[in-house]
């Protein structure tokens, strides 16, 4: 199976594991309030990327020092899936958050797990790898994050707009709450924030690709026009001039009118420019362009 883009892009992200304790904390807040399940009852983890089920286990050592009730075997081809049930350990999760797990209403963004600016992107990278994904660029530019709590996209929402130069959209589907970018420039760009910045260069790869194919193609349809557009006109020109020529008539027209008639016959593919700079004295382009059309309004009579 072709790995995808958005695999790829995890994988290159679970390379690097925070260092710092304090990020190690915000990359399982996000992991957790983007995963399939964070509630009092229970933690539920669903993943296809092998890099971020690796790198799981390690994270939550390091941030909780714990283990999870049941993980994944190694060797399995099925989804990934982790689950945390042990009402300990779940406390301990909770508490670390700020959270109350006896009396949870609702789950929200707590700032006091940021301690430095260094958890902004470790806090996103989390919601990247549990609820997010990237297209392929060449089939479209989009990136998501997707979680089920609203006030956490919200406040997520807030979050982007404070550390990055650029905002994030905003939307429901069925149920979930969807942060997303369209355009390529932000894409990469997160991508690269987020520490992914191969991905980020094959972004970049394909809307350079795109729009040289883009250019090309313009400029050849445009040629093929204009092209087809003057050797039309040509041929129109020179059938009126051999009509004229058969009825005998050419030889009895002004001077003028027989002179663009040979010059014509003489250069069946010179355009109007180069015909006009042959007559004596040289005409312009406009002059000569009449002269032609007089020649093939005459074949007609
Ligand atoms: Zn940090």
């Amino acid at each position: 199976m072709a790995i995808s883009f958005s695999a790829s892009a995890k994988a290159e992200i679970c390379r690097g594991l925070p260092s710092k304790p304090c990020c190690a904390v915000a990359e399982c807040f996000g992991i957790l309030l983007f995963c399939n399940s964070f509630s009092p009852e229970g933690i539920r983890i669903v993943t296809e990327s092998r890099e971020f089920a690796q790198a799981l286990p390690k994270l939550f050592k390091k941030a909780f020092s714990l283990e999870f009730d049941s993980q994944p075997q190694e060797d399995t081809a099925a989804k990934l899936i982790f689950t945390l049930t042990d009402p300990a350990k779940l406390q301990a999760v909770f508490s670390r958050f700020g959270f109350d797990r006896d009396k949870l209403l609702q789950l929200h963004l707590n700032y006091s797990v940021f301690e430095d600016s260094c958890c902004h992107s470790a806090f996103l990278r989390g919601a990247f790898l549990a609820g997010g994904s990237v297209a392929d660029p060449e089939k479209g530019y989009h990136l998501e994050l997707t979680t089920t709590h609203a006030g956490v996209a919200r406040q997520c929402f807030a979050l982007m707009q404070e550390v990055l130069p650029f905002a994030p959209g905003l939307v429901r589907r069925s149920g979930s709450h969807v942060l997303y970018f369209k355009h390529s420039d932000n894409i990469s760009d997160f991508l690269t924030w987020l520490g992914a910045p191969v991905a980020a260069m094959g972004i970049m790869e394909a809307r350079l690709e795109k729009e040289l194919n883009n250019k090309v193609n313009r400029r050849c349809n445009c040629d093929d026009a204009n092209i087809s557009k003057v050797v039309k006109a040509a041929q129109e020109q020179l059938a009126a001039i051999r009509i004229l020529q058969q009825r005998r008539l050419l030889q009895h027209l002004p001077k003028k009118l027989s002179d663009a008639a040979y010059a014509r016959l003489n250069n069946p593919e010179a355009s109007l420019t180069e015909l006009a700079a042959m007559m004596q004295p040289p005409i312009t382009k406009p002059a000569m362009n009449q002269r032609l059309k007089k020649l093939v309004s005459l074949s007609k009579e």
